[in-house]
């Protein structure tokens, strides 16, 4: 093929990875990198399904480029990703406009796609029910990769959930839990640091269950350690030895890696967070000291009725313990506001943890009923928008009020800082982040490049951020700008 994409992510960061790779196959096939929709051959949409607003947004810029398909009948869309999952042939009825649909399980097909499309001078839509465990090529981190920054690199390694809290459409969308071998994922990060990666994020939807399921295979169905079909491919040596492989067992693999300076994972569910990984964070000097810890409520009643084993106060005891074992944590969560049937008194029972819990950052969300989910059907049980919207407003207030204390703590010292580029507000300022994840807006000394870690003395803090100025240069960056990498 040839001319320009571009692609347009919506969600989470395990959409933002699977755009990398759809950007690197439509490279691959001979297309380059454009910036805007307007001129572009091919446009790729990701789409996102956790709240409905991602369903509006998607439908909204389809309503746009259906103009601008009237006026350049050439332009090819796709549209990729969780709520094609969900939607499948509707999407197509909807905007019949749109050239592919793909879901969340074919991401690897992009290409073919499209000269199918080009082929059969039809739309298609291919939307598989479930991804095939044993080819490895079809982890999204498995394919060629163009990423956002060269610096910095996401790692699949789990698909899909086992768990089936009541509000949410992912196990819908993804399917059930699929460990990436071990032996891949390492050899994915080695390849990525030898390209100059410093961080590494590894992405799951619950990566404390990491390797469950590659242990339950190795097993067998009599208990008895047998060879499966997981222990054939380039990692198979290393898989032997290596019956368990824990999350915990993996953060320490990876963060050894050489050149591997910050090793970040999202998100780990509070039911499964073990001592070991805990351990694993406070002895691993490159796993860095920030740990995303979903909430969702604060009351006994609506985690239960949410589905996610565990209480408010297994919850405190997690984090007091994380808080424990590794020093200089950074605590951040979710919540959702409004779950059916909150009370006044469950939406205070969040309060209370949420300000026990001191986080330094939250993810706050009003609860979006997602057809097909448990929580969808409890149409009676409700809360009105405005009931929902003031407890939000409270909600908000609290986790201010910590995640201001917590950056205000800072001032005074001097923080590793990875540099992202220049401040969008001030350009003669850098943004970077701490080994804490606190955005950190600086001073320069000098011509920095993105990708190099500072030191920078902190003299000032908000709630959202942290000020201050350069010291010094920690580390150069050495990655390249654009970055194909091969499949192996
Ligand atoms: N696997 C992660 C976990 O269990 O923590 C969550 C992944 S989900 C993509 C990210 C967040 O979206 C959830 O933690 C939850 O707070 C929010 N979310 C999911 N479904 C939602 C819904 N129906 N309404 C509002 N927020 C929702
Ligand atoms: Fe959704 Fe729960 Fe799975 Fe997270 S753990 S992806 S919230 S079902």
């Amino acid at each position: 093929m040839s001319g320009t994409y571009v692609v347009r992510t919506f969600g989470c960061q395990m959409n933002e990875h699977d755009s990398e790779r759809i950007a690197g196959l439509l490279e691959a096939d001979g297309l380059e990198a454009g910036d805007d929709v307007e001129t572009a051959d091919v446009i790729v949409l990701n789409t996102c399904c956790i709240r409905e607003n991602a369903d509006n947004r998607l439908y909204g810029t389809l309503g746009h480029l259906k103009s601008l398909k009237d006026r350049r009948p050439g332009v090819e869309i796709v549209v990729a990703g969780c709520l094609a999952q969900k939607d499948q042939d509707a999407i197509a009825e909807r905007a019949p406009h749109v050239d592919v649909v793909m879901g969340t399980h074919n991401v690897h097909r992009a290409v073919d796609l499209l000269h199918e499309r080009r082929a059969s001078g039809r739309p298609v839509v291919e939307i598989l029910s479930e991804t095939v465990a044993e080819d490895h090529e079809l982890f999204p981190s498995a394919l060629p990769v163009v990423r956002q920054v060269g610096y910095a690199g996401w790692v699949t390694i789990q698909m899909g959930c086992d768990n089936s809290c009541a509000f949410c459409i992912v196990p819908a969308v993804r399917g059930p839990e699929i460990s990436r071998p071990f032996g891949d994922i390492v050899a994915e990060v080695q390849r990525a640091a030898a390209d100059g990666v410093t961080e590494v994020t590894l992405l799951g939807q619950n990566v404390n269950s990491y390797g469950r399921d590659l242990t339950l295979r190795v097993r067998g169905d009599g208990g008895g350690v047998t060879e499966s079909a997981f222990l054939v491919g380039p990692a198979a040596a290393e898989e032997r030895v290596k019956v368990r492989p824990l999350f915990a067992e993996l953060l320490r693999a990876v963060g050894s890696v050489p050149g591997i300076r910050r090793v970040r994972y999202t998100s780990p569910h509070p039911k499964d967070l073990r001592p070991e990984t805990i351990a694993a964070m406070a002895d691993e000097a490159s796993v860095c000291e920030h740990l995303h810890l979903p909430l969702q409520s604060g009351s006994d009643s609506i985690l239960s009725a949410m589905h996610r084993g565990y209480t408010a106060t297994r919850y405190l005891e997690r984090l007091a313990a994380a808080r424990a074992g590794i020093d200089d944590l950074a605590v951040t969560t979710d919540i959702i506001v409004g779950f059916p049937g909150e009370t006044d008194a469950d939406a205070e029972a969040t309060l209370e943890v949420a300000a026990e819990a001191r986080f330094d950052g939250a993810f706050t969300f009003v609860y979006s009923p997602r057809p097909g989910t448990e929580a969808a059907e409890l149409v009676e049980r409700y809360v009105p928008r405005d009931v929902a919207a003031a407890r939000m407003e409270r909600l908000r207030a609290v986790v201010e009020r910590s995640s201001r204390l917590g950056n205000l703590a800072r001032v005074g010292r001097s923080e590793e800082v990875l540099v992202e580029g220049p401040s969008r507000k001030d350009p003669s300022r850098l943004t970077g982040r701490t080994r804490q994840n606190r955005l950190v807006h600086f001073e320069p000394a000098g011509a920095v490049r993105p990708g190099s870690y500072v030191a920078v003395e902190v003299t000032d803090a908000t709630t959202t951020h942290l000020r201050g100025h350069m010291t010094e240069l920690l580390v150069a960056p050495t990655h390249r700008v654009r970055i194909p990498v091969a499949a192996e």
